[in-house]
């Protein structure tokens, strides 16, 4: 399997190269070169295994002959082994027709856990084979960065850097970060903002001769390998509720377009979606974009859903890619005026195109708490912000027909100001990480300034 990117500019890749590099050198996004179908007795046969074997089966076209059987089943069992759930990412009726799809019984109690720890698997393998040592630098505003150091602790070849703004993540992102005390785990509290850190970060990789000092890689949203990772879960999920006889729909709270993306990726795999459902909070480019085929950026709101507060949303590119024929030539202009003019007009063919199959909606914050009290009024179940967003997107495209899963994207203790302010319960960690306010934690605090943070990190990694 070859991977090419969505400018058309960049040469194809295999697997591994694709992972380690992330973002193709002509600015674009990897996607795979054709999307592998399953037959439907591949997919019927999910229902009697594993999730690690559904696992298995959806990622072993995509990865080719980068790992051996044996040795990708070993890596994906040691991804999911500290999950809290035998079923990893379990399935719960709610209301009729209407399911929850849990996606945060990993470390970090959030969905993005699915592909940082297969990843951490994954680098780890292929370093070790290459004889190479590399330092992974990200930038987060809390999920990314904890999820990212869950996932390459303790591991040999690797340290993890993880900056992030000083006293603008909650306090569970932050322990998240600040409590692992495995030696290869850096948390770098910068005296900035979120923005401040992400610009440091691109600094660094324009910086070509600190790249090639400290080995420099990230492992951000744009990375396939993590979408691919997120594909499993649509496929357990709805082959659990009949599939491939029976349709099924998704609803998805989004931010960077990834977690959907994969539900795309597993439909044209050959499970048979209904409707894709976009949901987002106040920042709404998605939804308009979905709408009326306008994509423009705006300003970021910050709001109770904190983790789809974005202003561009880097994946939508891949379905652009798409909708436009595969061509990266038009995919490169569209991406060009965005920087010019801050948006651009997806064009009637490719708009048709998409919404053939996806429908979008935006929740505005007080519909956000409302549903989350509703939910547990209604259902019993403490949601976090982020899966009511979710939720009440998706009780308006239901479809008595067709089951609808939506995503609950994070634990709601992950979350618990937004949950008590809406309900007056304050949810409680899950015991396994009951201790998280008692661990201590060990944090490098560092100055507003890219030198002073490579220095930092040349120290960190020395050691
Ligand atoms: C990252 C995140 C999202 C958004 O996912 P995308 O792949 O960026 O669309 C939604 N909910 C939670 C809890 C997240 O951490």
């Amino acid at each position: 399997m070859k991977y090419v990117s969505t400018r058309g500019e960049a040469p194809a890749l295999s697997f591994e190269d694709t992972m380690l590099t992330g973002l193709a050198p002509d600015g674009g996004l990897y996607v795979p070169e054709t999307v592998p179908v399953l037959s439907k007795g591949q997919i019927a046969r999910m229902r009697l295994g594993s999730y690690e074997d559904a696992a298995y089966d959806v990622m072993a076209p995509f990865v080719g002959d980068t790992f051996s059987e044996d040795e990708f089943r070993e890596l994906i069992a040691a991804a999911y082994e500290e999950f809290g759930h035998v079923a990893r990412a379990p399935l719960k009726q709610i209301d009729s027709g209407l399911w929850l799809l849990e996606l945060f019984h990993g470390p970090t109690l959030a969905f993005k856990d699915f592909a940082m720890q297969l990843i951490g698997q994954m680098f780890q393998a292929v370093l070790k084979r290459n004889g190479r040592r590399i330092t992974i630098v990200g930038a987060t505003s809390g999920d990314t960065g904890s999820a990212a150091i869950e996932a390459f602790r303790g591991l040999e070849n690797v340290d993890v850097c993880i900056l992030y703004p000083h006293g603008r993540v909650s306090e569970v992102q932050r322990r998240q970060m600040t409590t692992p005390v495995e030696a290869n785990v850096h948390a770098l509290a910068v005296d900035g903002t979120f923005d401040d850190c992400q610009r440091h970060l691109k600094d660094m990789f324009a910086d070509h001769a600190f790249r090639d000092e400290v080995g420099l890689a990230a492992v951000n949203s744009i990375n396939w390998a993590r979408v691919m990772a997120q594909i499993v879960y649509y496929f357990t999920s709805a082959v659990s509720l009949g599939a491939p006889e029976r349709r099924v729909s998704f609803t998805v709270p989004t931010g960077n377009f990834g977690d959907i993306y994969a539900g795309e990726i597993a439909r044209r795999m050959g499970l048979p979606i209904d409707r894709l459902v976009v949901a987002t909070n106040q920042n709404d480019i998605l939804d308009r974009a979905f709408r009326d085929g306008e994509y423009r950026t705006g300003t970021v709101m910050p709001s109770i859903s904190p983790s789809m507060d974005i202003q561009v949303s880097s994946n939508f590119e891949r379905l652009l890619f798409d909708a436009y024929g595969r061509d990266g030539g038009a995919v490169a202009q569209l991406m060009q005026e965005l920087r010019s003019e801050g948006g651009f007009t997806i064009s009637q063919g490719a708009h048709e195109a998409i919404c053939e199959h996806f429908s979008s909606g935006a929740v505005s914050e007080e519909e956000t708490s409302a549903r989350i009290a509703a939910t547990l009024a209604e259902s019993q179940e403490l949601v976090c912000p982020h899966t009511a967003v979710g939720l009440e997107v998706a009780r308006d495209h239901q479809d008595i027909a067709v089951p609808m899963i939506a995503l609950a994207t994070a634990h709601p203790a992950k979350f618990p100001d937004a949950v008590e302010a809406a309900t007056e319960i304050r949810p409680p960690l899950p015991n396994r990480m009951a201790d998280l306010y008692d661990r201590s934690e060990r944090v490098s605090r560092v100055e507003n300034d890219l030198g002073a943070i490579q220095g930092l990190i040349r120290e960190k990694r020395a050691k």
